[in-house]
């Protein structure tokens, strides 16, 4: 089965999150985009990716289209880890852990979907995993700023059934009211800083938070890649979560070895695709590192984490953005329904895009390298 396709679109969904929308680079996020990645083979198969974009996605786009995809084009699509250690040695001077990686995992992703339809498993059969049919998720809340609406929506995301609920605040007032509502649901809160602070800050913010029994604070010093930093945030009373910013195999053995990490989470259309978050979740079980994927995305990048969590985390939590599409080409597989998802059932990935929500949602051309 050779590769003779590659294909790259973007949708843009129109979204609402209960609040004003956060802005960056000077634009408010109203749009959920999503970098599609088609591969299509010699046997008539097609296998869909998503490669990790958010406000840099025409870079990420630039990348697949102008480097990546000429270099997968006849290829054989069944070698999956020969051709990721080939085209990520032939671009790592462009970058170990940017739009190039993020561009790889797209098609990686894909060609885990077509093996998957080529044998007729599930991807979660194919990574050895049991028949869950359905996962806890959290809800992870987009910055509000403001105590009031971040209250009020971490009470919507309880009554919609959700146990789990996870902020992107960074103030003592935000995280105090997200918290105050939790405890009123019966729920467990985490905080997700984005690398807000250097470490004595992280220090004390973590110890100020300590007392509201938080299941985990992310990313809370800057820069990541500061693995003894990190190291020195646990034991302020709150467990440590990272790694979506982290690159590959190797950028998780060093937080591992610093004694960085209670919860890993490695982003699959960010890191290199399915192989390389196989290689870190081996890794972390081996150091008896929980596992929780990054996955505020909306495509096939979610459907492969539904996939591998299944298949290899043994107490999965599935992150799911608390926000309101409008559609999405993946429906319903995409949305979490009294705090759980479901696995799609079909082969590969389980589920195809639909035409129409592409067509109506399609920003700009379909780019295809023949
Ligand atoms: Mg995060």
């Amino acid at each position: 089965m050779r590769i003779t396709g590659v294909e790259s679109q973007v949708v843009s969904l129109p979204f609402g999150m209960g609040g004003p929308p956060p802005s960056f680079a000077g634009k408010a996020w109203t749009h959920l985009d999503i970098l599609l990645v088609r591969v299509a083979t010699d046997e008539g198969l097609v296998g869909w990716g998503e490669a990790f974009g958010h406000a840099g996605i025409q870079a990420t786009r630039a990348a697949l289209d102008g480097i990546v995809a000429p270099l997968v084009l006849g290829r054989g699509a069944g070698d999956i880890a020969g051709l990721t250690r080939e085209v990520l040695h032939a671009v790592h001077l462009l970058g170990r852990n940017g739009p190039f990686v993020f561009a790889f995992s797209g098609v990686e992703i894909a060609l885990w979907d077509l093996a998957g339809k080529r044998s007729g498993q599930p991807l979660a059969g194919l990574l050895g995993g049991g028949a869950r049919g359905d996962l806890p998720a959290y809800a992870s809340l987009l910055a509000y700023g403001d105590p009031a609406l971040v209250r009020r929506n971490v009470e919507a995301a309880c009554a919609a059934g959700y146990r789990y609920v996870k902020l992107h605040e960074v103030t003592r007032e935000a995280v105090a009211a997200g918290a105050a509502a939790a405890r009123e649901a019966g729920a467990r809160l985490m905080v997700d800083v984005n690398c807000a602070w250097s470490v004595p800050a992280a220090r004390r913010m973590a110890e100020a938070f300590a007392p509201h029994g938080l299941l985990w604070l992310e990313e809370p010093v800057w820069p990541p890649e500061d693995a003894h930093g990190l190291a020195r945030v646990r034991g302020c009373g709150i467990p440590v979560a990272a790694g979506e910013n982290t690159a590959g195999l190797h950028g998780f053995r060093a937080l591992v070895e610093a004694g960085a990490l209670d919860v890993a989470q490695p982003s699959v259309t960010k890191i290199g695709g399915i192989g390389e978050m196989l290689r870190v979740m081996t890794l972390c079980e081996a150091h008896g590192v929980e596992v929780a994927p990054h996955s505020p995305y909306c495509g096939p990048g979610f459907l492969a984490t539904l996939h591998l969590a299944s298949a290899r985390v043994e107490r999965p939590l599935v992150e799911v953005l608390w926000l309101d599409m409008e559609a999405n080409p993946f429906d319903p597989w995409v949305r979490a329904g009294n705090g759980r998802v479901r696995l799609p059932p079909g082969p590969g990935l389980g589920c195809e895009p639909d035409p129409a929500v592409l067509d109506r949602y399609r920003v700009g051309p379909v780019v295809r390298t023949t």
